[in-house]
């Protein structure tokens, strides 16, 4: 299982990325992801944009301290490389703040799925809490077919999970 707060890591850089240079600094940012260390024209190639637009994407990204690079001086030419890479360490107290805000969410959410029993349609139209199943005599109103008892102790397994894993970091140094 990928950790919660790995995903939750992906998803919000890849918000940032996008907000900060739009799609086509988040198929760079993802052709990095691919690729590893790359140099800006194997990022152009693999992607298809521009040399100049990568170029000027990879030094946007790098100003938000998304990605770092390292240089290399070709010995008879004297002509510098470039190598980019992604590296979220920087990242890490807008990342912060954005697992605070979702953890209100997920908090609610745990809350909600604790305190309920559910019911869901067999043909997967709907989810009802009890109370709702129950007025409709736990049929479904989009299909008529009888609803299920819908077991969420893995649900709520999983979302304990995720509480714990994303608060550790919150609270981490
Ligand atoms: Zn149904």
């Amino acid at each position: 299982m990928v950790s919660c707060l790995a995903s939750v890591a992906e998803s919000v850089a890849e918000n940032y990325v996008k907000k900060i240079g739009g799609k086509d600094a988040l198929r760079v940012f993802r052709a990095l992801r691919v690729l590893g260390e790359s140099t800006d024209e194997k990022i152009s190639e693999y992607t298809g944009i521009h040399l100049n637009t990568v170029r000027k994407i990879l030094y946007e990204l790098y100003e938000k301290r998304l990605l770092f690079y390292r240089r290399e001086r070709d010995e008879e030419s004297g002509w510098l490389t470039y190598y980019w890479r992604i590296d979220l360490s920087e990242f890490d107290s807008h990342l912060r703040e954005e697992v605070k805000r979702l953890m209100r969410n997920l908090k609610e959410k745990l809350k909600y799925e604790e305190s309920n029993m559910f019911y869901v349609c067999p043909h997967g139209c709907e989810r009802l809490r009890f109370e709702e199943a129950s007025e409709n005599e736990f049929r479904c109103r989009v299909c008529g077919e009888m609803m299920e008892y819908d077991d969420n102790s893995k649900v709520l397994e999983g979302l304990r999970k995720c509480v714990e894993e994303l608060e550790k970091f919150i609270n981490k140094e």
